[in-house]
């Protein structure tokens, strides 16, 4: 193991651990259900659209450590962002987590960058995506559960 992938997996373990914007989000005008049957991972994401701006998002469920970092980790990424913005880093993020060249025009990843190691574990990559795909769908307005299946 190198340094950076020591420091990468801190940053999972502590978000996994203590996840950031954990709650329910009372000024949430979209919400989505994601599940991830191979691995038992739930979430609800909240988000408070205003505009084309992501105000603020928050999410809550259970899952592995994987899947809560990467929601905590998306939730303070998005914050601030416009919807076309959120919808490039996603794109950038499944780039890097499946492993595919990340575009050199994508957004930074700043802190999504500690996922690059899931690559090499494709069964984690739903782990890793859950959380973005319902918020796409949130986003979208799609009122049924996401299912990573
Ligand atoms: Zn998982």
């Amino acid at each position: 193991m190198t340094e950076l992938q020591d420091l990468y997996q801190e940053l999972i373990l502590d978000h996994g651990r203590r996840p950031r914007n954990f709650k329910a989000l009372g000024s949430a005008n979209r919400s989505a259900e994601g599940y991830n049957p191979l691995c038992g991972d739930k979430v609800k994401i909240y988000v408070e659209i205003d505009g084309n701006t992501v105000k603020d998002l928050s999410f809550e469920g259970s899952g592995c450590a994987i899947s809560t970092a990467s929601a905590s980790i998306m939730t303070e990424t998005l914050k601030g962002k416009t919807r076309a913005e959120a919808e490039e880093l996603f794109q950038a993020f499944h780039d890097l987590v499946t492993g595919r060249q990340v575009r050199i025009d994508a957004p930074d990843l700043g802190k999504l960058e500690v996922f690059s190691g899931v690559s090499e574990f494709p069964v984690r990559v739903k782990c890793a995506t859950l959380s973005w795909h319902t918020l796409r769908a949130a986003l979208n307005d799609e009122g049924e559960v996401v299912s990573t299946e």
